[in-house]
């Protein structure tokens, strides 16, 4: 806990003071413009790799980057989101998975949910991802095949997060975009599911330079 401690006290004596009239803006309300959801994976920082700052992003996480079937119970993850369309009326929503996704290993290998039972329930969600999957990337080395069920996730997930409501709606409205990442880890860079791509066939385009 040290380490927390030291940086929370850097952030107050460093950070805060040359920030004080933006906190103090955001203190009264946030306008977030983007709705954010993905992996609650510690090595995916959306603030850092977006050059985002307090106010900007209204997150959602959770394990696998999971949006659940419209239809089904509620859960923290579609209250979110019609929270954001519907109340802060964000102007995007953007679901972002991730490179050696633990969510996706264990759909590909079963044994690691052994004694996780909310985890396994939990997963089946990510089942989606399977049907699909995309082409094999060479550029992915040893991790294509999970690579390519990651993309599928993102695909199944961007599908289901279409298909909410609140998100229908407001596409509807044509208020609301709606967008599916990819985001690698080793090399930082994004790529964006393009699903009119080929008579709707769709390929992830990376963002480039
Ligand atoms: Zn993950």
């Amino acid at each position: 806990m040290e380490r927390l401690i030291k940086g929370h006290k850097r952030f107050l004596k460093e950070v805060f003071p040359g920030r004080r009239s933006h906190f103090h803006l955001l203190s009264e309300g946030q306008a977030p413009e983007w709705l954010f959801i993905t992996c609650s994976d510690s090595r995916v920082v959306p603030d850092m790799v977006l050059g985002t700052e307090p106010g900007d992003l209204f997150i959602t996480r959770n394990a696998g980057t999971v949006v659940p079937i419209a239809g089904q119970d509620v859960d923290g993850c579609t209250a979110t989101i019609e929270y954001a369309v519907n109340v802060l009326k964000v102007k995007h929503a953007i679901l972002c998975g991730h490179s050696d996704c633990g969510a996706l290993k264990a759909a590909l290998d079963r044994t690691a949910l052994v004694g996780l039972p909310k985890a396994e329930r939990w997963l089946h969600h990510v089942e989606a991802a399977f049907g699909h999957r995309q082409p094999l990337n060479p550029a992915d080395g040893e991790s294509a095949e999970l690579a390519s069920l990651i993309r599928g996730n993102v695909v199944a997930q961007y599908l289901n997060l279409k298909a909410q409501p609140a998100v229908r709606q407001a596409m509807d409205e044509g208020r609301l975009q709606v967008h599916g990442w990819y985001y690698d880890i080793l090399t930082g860079r994004i790529e964006e599911w393009d699903e009119k791509w080929n008579g709707g066939l769709g390929r992830f385009v990376s963002w480039g330079e």
